[in-house]
């Protein structure tokens, strides 16, 4: 007999065939009641023993995490809480858990706890929760691009290119580290090294993904990037998951289009198809809340939260507008800022852009044409700007709770602009000279951004800590597993 998927049984349209379920059990109760879970869905199926005609030695082996099959009648449930259940005829214990032993136990563990138990804690309801939301958001942003006409582009995870200028690389190299070769200067031979030259994990797909923007005309990557930087917050980690469309033609405006477009799309793809896992979220939300301070609290509950973001058009600001609004801010008139704005030019902090968003505008916010001098070499330079003042086709989205989503940015077409740009800050022509030439052959205005898959995921889950919406995170100083 083949077994049948809970998800599939709880949406049965019919009852009293007989049916196998296998999955994990969740608690037994009463000797009689296992709460089965098999992943497919947030909810479990209610599995009435007969324990009367069970045997003492099996009853004894269904415990938290044993891996069970049943098979039984599907019925209407007499009890509340589940609309069918399973009258057991047959159980078989397909692997014990010692419930001595077994980690995830049926009580509240903290999220620290869970995050060094990586892989087990999937089998709670809130990671499972999480992981189905991070799948279904994973095949949403592909569903958008690929309806939109997108190609996909898999851009190299091993980069040659040491001046992307995104952040901090790791480096990658088969050369024995306790026995380094060496040149005539003494320095680390990398001719040796099993590209012939020195490699790093990549930091964003973008240079490469203009290239062929500049052929396909729409593209996007979705994939893995690496940032070495010792940034311990909870919006950080050192491997994460990065979108980055590119398109061909798009100025700055088509950009900010495309990216509220995609945002709003996917979140509504989210909410339409992850219901009973968002509710489960959201409660888990609000417990968590209880415990904090009432002034700390969100003013919305998840579902209310994604629906606002649907339902808003972000608010566009220009950086020179923010300054003013951070300039006369409360907080900064109070010193209670730790970077106090006193004047234009200065890079934007976490705190700033958090209250921007929540405090000021109270929704999400694309802050835009920042000072050239804060922002990456690539991006265009504004044709009217104040000498001093110089300030480029740049866009940051920012989210409550999690601050900067995306960045993007208009890319300078031009290509002596961009040479003079490379030459003043000393990034080396003739390593990009294949991204130079997307400007020497058929340049073009083009535009794109990239925007970090786990603080959607932390977004849309209403998780706090990146950490937790990703299966195993690396961070400094950890990368279990
Ligand atoms: P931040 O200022 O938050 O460090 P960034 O300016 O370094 O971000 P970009 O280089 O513009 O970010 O990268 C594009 C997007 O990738 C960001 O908007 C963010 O969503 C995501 N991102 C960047 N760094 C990380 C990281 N270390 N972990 C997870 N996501 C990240
Ligand atoms: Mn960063």
């Amino acid at each position: 007999m083949k077994h049948t998927k809970v998800r599939d049984l709880l949406n049965s349209t019919t009852t009293l065939q007989e049916v196998n379920a296998k999955g994990w059990v969740r608690t037994f109760r009463n000797n009689q009641f296992i709460a089965l879970n098999d992943g497919s869905t947030i909810n479990n199926i209610q599995c009435v023993v007969d324990f009367e005609n069970t045997p003492e030695e099996t009853l004894k082996r269904i415990t938290t995490g044993a891996a069970v099959s049943v098979i039984g009648t599907l019925v209407e449930s007499k009890g509340a809480g589940q609309k069918y259940e399973i009258q057991v005829s047959k159980l078989e214990i397909l692997g014990d858990s010692d419930a001595e032993k077994f980690p995830m136990q049926p009580k509240k563990h903290s999220l620290e706890f869970l995050r060094e138990n990586a892989h087990l804690r999937v089998r709670t309801n809130a990671f499972g929760a999480i992981m189905r939301v991070r799948s279904v958001l994973s095949y949403a942003v592909h569903s958008y691009f690929q309806q939109k006409g997108f190609v996909y582009v898999n851009t190299p995870i091993i980069t040659g290119a040491d001046a992307e200028g995104a952040g901090e690389m790791f480096q990658v190299t088969s050369l024995p580290l306790d026995n380094l070769p060496k040149n005539e200067e003494g320095n680390i031979d990398f001719k040796k090294d099993f590209f012939g030259k020195h490699t790093n994990l990549t930091v964003s797909g973008q240079l490469e993904g203009e290239t062929f923007a500049m052929a396909l005309g729409q593209i996007y990557t979705f994939g893995p990037t690496f940032r070495a930087e010792n940034s311990n917050t909870s919006r950080h980690l050192a491997e994460f998951w990065m979108i980055e469309p590119e398109v061909a033609f798009n100025d700055l405006d088509d950009n900010m289009d495309l990216a509220e477009d995609f945002i709003q799309y996917v979140i509504k793809y989210a909410l339409d198809n992850c219901k009973d896992d968002l509710a489960f979220l959201e409660g888990r939300l609000l417990e968590e809340e209880k415990s904090k301070p009432q002034a700390e609290r969100s003013e919305m509950a998840l579902l209310e939260k994604l629906n606002f973001v649907l339902e808003n058009n972000f608010k566009r600001v220009s950086y020179t507008e923010a300054i003013d609004i951070l300039r006369d801010s409360t907080p900064n008139k109070k010193k209670k800022f730790q970077y106090l704005i006193t004047e234009w030019g200065a890079d934007l902090q976490s705190e700033h852009e958090r209250y921007l968003v929540e405090k000021h505008f109270k929704c999400p916010v694309i802050l835009y044409d920042y000072p050239a001098n804060i922002k990456a070499f690539y991006m265009r330079l504004n044709d009217n700007t104040e000498p001093g003042r110089e300030t480029v086709r740049a866009m940051d989205i920012l989210f409550p709770g999690i601050g900067e989503i995306v960045g993007g940015s208009e890319r300078e077409e031009r290509y002596d602009v961009l040479v003079q740009k490379m030459e003043a800050l000393g990034i080396d022509k003739e390593e990009l000279y294949w991204y130079l030439d997307t400007r020497r052959f058929g340049s073009a205005t083009h535009a794109g951004f990239g925007l970090g898959f786990e603080r959607l995921v932390l977004f849309v889950t209403g998780m706090t800590n990146i950490r937790d919406v990703i299966p195993f995170p690396r961070t400094p100083g950890s990368a279990e597993f």
